[in-house]
């Protein structure tokens, strides 16, 4: 029995976005690819404000993460870290042989625009990372503020993971001044997995052509070549980019300041409903994520136990990620879900929840 997905990533995937991927398979060197792809990047230009080009990365988002270091990291970089994919990417980074330090906030914490200041003042860095929305603790960073402070540095590259928030929350990538602003498409994108994007800045492009061993599949220069001619390096995911496409002009139609309030009411019937069942939240409200809303649990649910049982019922939930497993679940808003999705949830829960708990 298939289940529908209430887990933060992939997420549930609509019917019409599987038809999409669905469309007669095309050649990425043939014109209906280079009009295909001018569309895609040119809504996803409008959707986000980019300054420059956006480019497709048949990959899922850990790649562009990593090409982005590569790319743009010569002297070192200072990763900010509040969660699970934050502080991997410190790793990532150290992986490719590159200087980094990790600068942690708590989890459940976001990271702050002080504590950027603090780090990037010591002269150190020439490039930092930062995850917006760390979907393994269901926090949002204050992108704005941070993005304030990073108008001190304009010689540092400003490389930002808005996998769990692209589309779903409003992100001016030419107001915030971003240099690289990269997306997975299995989040807020509502898409299967398999395709990430990225904005690039002109002066991350400039800067990355004088960047050694950025290697070939995530070398933005070879991103920056193709995409002038509307393709990419290598054979692209072009289904998924067909149901990109249909993804896109379903956000428009549905106008983009719907969508973000949306997500917004979806995020507050979701907190509503954790502190009903007696459940804490694991975030504040003034650094909670619009994606996702962690619960904690209240010592006296078999979280492992919910799960198996809403598995039988159809329904693919979370039990926490990684450090914080069983002590919280995640509940995903975003993409195609709306209340409706959320109540349907709800109701399952709400019925097995007096079967897992222990008084
Ligand atoms: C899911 C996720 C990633 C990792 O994405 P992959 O597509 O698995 O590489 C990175 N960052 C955030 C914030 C995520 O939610």
């Amino acid at each position: 029995m298939s289940k529908k997905l209430y887990i933060p990533g992939p997420v549930q995937v609509s019917h019409d976005v599987m038809e999409a991927m669905c469309a007669p398979m095309i050649g990425h060197r043939m014109k209906e690819y280079a009009e295909l792809h001018a569309e895609v990047t040119a809504d996803l230009k409008q959707l986000i404000n980019a300054p420059g080009p956006v480019f497709l990365s048949t990959s899922s988002a850990f790649g562009v993460m990593e090409g982005a270091v590569r790319n743009l990291v010569q002297k070192r970089c200072a990763c900010f870290g509040n969660g699970a994919f934050s502080n991997k990417w410190h790793d990532v980074t150290e992986r490719c042989g590159l200087r980094a330090d990790l600068f942690k906030a708590e989890w459940g914490q976001p990271v702050t625009a002080a504590m950027v200041d603090e780090a990037l003042a010591t002269g150190l860095y020439d490039a930092m990372t930062l995850v917006h929305n760390e979907t393994s603790t269901g926090v949002m960073s204050p992108l704005e503020e941070i993005a304030e402070v990073m108008r001190k540095y304009p010689g540092i590259s400003f490389i930002v993971d808005t996998v769990s928030s692209m589309t779903a929350v409003p992100i001016d990538v030419t107001a915030l001044g971003i240099d690289v602003c990269l997306a997975g498409v299995q989040k807020a994108f509502g898409l299967p997995p398999g395709l990430a994007v990225f904005a690039v800045s002109q002066k991350a492009l400039d800067k990355a052509r004088t960047t050694p061993n950025r290697g070939y599949y995530f070398d933005f220069i070879e991103f920056e070549k193709n995409d002038e001619k509307h393709n990419t390096p290598s054979t692209p995911c072009i289904s998924l980019i067909f149901a990109l496409r249909h993804q896109l002009k379903k956000m428009f139609a549905e106008g983009l300041e719907n969508r973000y309030a949306r997500h917004r009411r979806m995020a507050r019937v979701t907190r509503d409903w954790i502190i009903a069942q007696g459940f804490g939240l694991y975030a504040s409200d003034s650094c909670a994520s619009m994606t996702l809303t962690t619960g904690t649990n209240d010592g006296r649910t078999d979280l492992e136990k919910l799960k198996k049982m809403a598995g039988e019922r159809g329904y693919a939930m979370d039990n926490g990620y990684g450090k914080i497993k069983n002590q919280t679940f995640r509940i995903p808003h975003m993409a195609d879900f709306t209340v409706a999705d959320l109540e349907e949830l709800f109701t399952v829960l709400e019925e097995l929840l007096p079967q897992v708990r222990t008084d």
